[in-house]
């Protein structure tokens, strides 16, 4: 799905949910993607970087702990909030959240502005799926 032009959400001023979920899957070309950037083999890229996922036969990102959520993606600065390997994320990365509105989003913006507190972190939230 092509980004629209027009988004309702700021990446830059979110701790970064999505990149919290846990079963963020990855592919063959994600892996030789980050293989390269990384300059190591697909196999050492494949096994440091992702684990088995849910789904028989899948990979997802490999989590480690985080101060805001319990865990988050193992590329997620954890201060900075930013990805850690923008130029070569993973596919699914890319494309999220593909629509011109996140949900997250949206209820953080909702919250902080009737809490009146730009600085306000919404750790438990379910998307509408
Ligand atoms: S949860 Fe939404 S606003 Fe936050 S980083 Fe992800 S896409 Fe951006
Ligand atoms: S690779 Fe980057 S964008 Fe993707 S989940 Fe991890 S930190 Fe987030």
């Amino acid at each position: 799905m092509a980004t629209p032009l027009k988004v309702f959400y700021s990446c830059a001023k979110c701790p970064a949910y999505c990149c919290t979920y846990p079963q963020i899957p990855i592919s063959k070309s994600d892996i030789r993607r980050l293989a390269k950037g990384f300059g190591i083999s697909e196999e050492k890229a494949r096994k440091r970087f992702t684990k088995k996922g849910e789904e028989k036969g899948t990979r997802v990102l490999r989590h480690r702990d985080d101060h805001i959520f319990e865990t988050a993606c193992t590329f997620l600065d954890p201060e900075t909030r930013g990805c850690t390997v923008y130029e070569f994320r993973p596919s699914p990365c890319r494309a999220y959240p593909g629509t011109a509105r996140c949900g997250y989003y949206d209820f953080l913006a909702n919250e902080r502005n009737r809490q009146e507190d730009p600085e306000l972190v919404i750790t438990a939230w379910v998307a509408d799926v």
